[in-house]
């Protein structure tokens, strides 16, 4: 099957448009209609070249993929015409890892435009067994918007799994935009208390419409103060530090010390956000407050039920942090990246 996609060739040159073509579906495996794909930060890394995907170039990007399912390899016909979100982490669904329940860990996982061609193409072939099916969404959800929950929202509620959010705690979102803004959209919805944290005031103040309770601007502040500010908040609903859940999601080395300096006897530090340099840190604070450090990669296929339930309710809403875009300009959306322009998830929309 021939498809249209935007090829990264080299880091730093802009994606080429060309016809590729999809090979025949094998057993397991199935070609994928794109309907949407979400450009992300990390496809930014790949194509400016300061990240080499694990794939050899040529390569199509994009791993935040919604389709429909138009072919399929031996034992996969039961996929045929089923509506389906693509996750970013592809596991093998067979390895000691995937059996408990941390597929998410895999060590044999694949993620589409990394190890294998992603979504920014009008077809995809990717295995059966990952996929979630989406044909149930309600009317009132735009399934192309369904895109983001393949990384930005399933990654934010695997971490908060992974950190044993509860009724009654509070949750400290360091970066409250991307994946920070679902973490506090999530965290709300378990029913915990929200702190939101950024640099960014209009990042807060979207937050504080959906999910953040309480905001603290990091701009221009002393980690001390910030630490000082955020832990009366959670002193003012009396919460033990016992019940307070730390979530990194920035990826900065200043929101990477921050959310370490936040930590108190007994609570727990998940890290979601990435960057490559490297952050100093007194590893003693986690014995010296018997507290727990954890780190989350992406989420298991088998949570993403309880996500689109969220989406499906209303409790987690996608559409205002969500803009629709051509993919045939998919090389100004990544100047626009760079640049810091865009406010909201791209979703990029390969017909057009
Ligand atoms: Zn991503
Ligand atoms: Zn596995």
């Amino acid at each position: 099957m021939k498809a249209r996609a935007w090829v990264l060739t080299e880091g730093g040159k802009p994606l080429e448009s060309r016809t590729i073509e999809i090979p025949e579906p094998s057993a397991g495996e199935v070609i994928v209609e794109v309907d949407a794909c979400g450009l992300c930060h990390t496809d930014l890394g790949y194509a400016d070249g300061s990240v080499a995907p694990r794939h050899a170039l040529p390569l199509v990007l994009g791993h935040e993929i919604v389709g429909k399912v138009v072919q399929a390899g031996p034992g996969a016909d039961a996929w045929v015409g089923r509506s389906v979100i693509v996750p970013a982490v592809l596991p093998c669904g067979e390895c000691a890892f995937c059996r408990a329940g941390r597929g998410n860990a895999c060590p044999r996982q694949k993620m589409p435009g990394n190890d294998c061609d992603g979504g920014f193409a009008t077809h995809v072939l990717v295995p059966a067994r990952p996929l979630v099916a989406i044909d149930d969404a309600p009317p009132t959800i735009d399934r192309r918007e369904l895109a983001v929950v393949a990384d930005a929202v399933s990654t934010a509620y695997q971490a908060l799994r992974r950190a044993d959010v509860r009724d009654g705690d509070v949750a400290f979102i360091v970066g409250a935009g991307g994946v920070g803004g679902y973490a506090a959209q999530i965290a709300r919805a378990l029913g915990a208390h929200v702190v939101a944290l950024d640099v960014d005031a209009a990042k807060l103040e979207a937050i504080a419409h959906h999910g953040a309770e309480r905001t603290v601007t990091l701009a221009g502040r002393a980690p001390k103060e910030v630490r000082k500010e955020a832990h009366g908040i959670a002193g003012e609903w009396k919460v033990p530090s016992l019940r307070w859940r730390i979530l990194e999601c920035s990826g900065h080395p200043d929101g990477q010390a921050l959310a370490y300096a936040l930590l108190s006897q007994g609570a727990t530090m998940v890290q979601v956000g990435y960057t490559p340099a490297t952050v100093t840190l007194r590893l003693s604070n986690v014995m010296a407050f018997d507290a727990t450090v954890h780190g989350s990669w992406g989420c298991p296929p088998e949570l993403y039920g309880d996500v689109l339930r969220l989406i499906y309710s209303g409790r987690v809403v996608l559409t205002p942090f969500v803009e629709h875009a051509p993919m045939s300009r998919v090389v100004e959306w990544l100047d626009a990246m760079a640049h810091h322009r865009l406010t909201r998830r791209l979703v990029l929309d390969p017909r057009t």
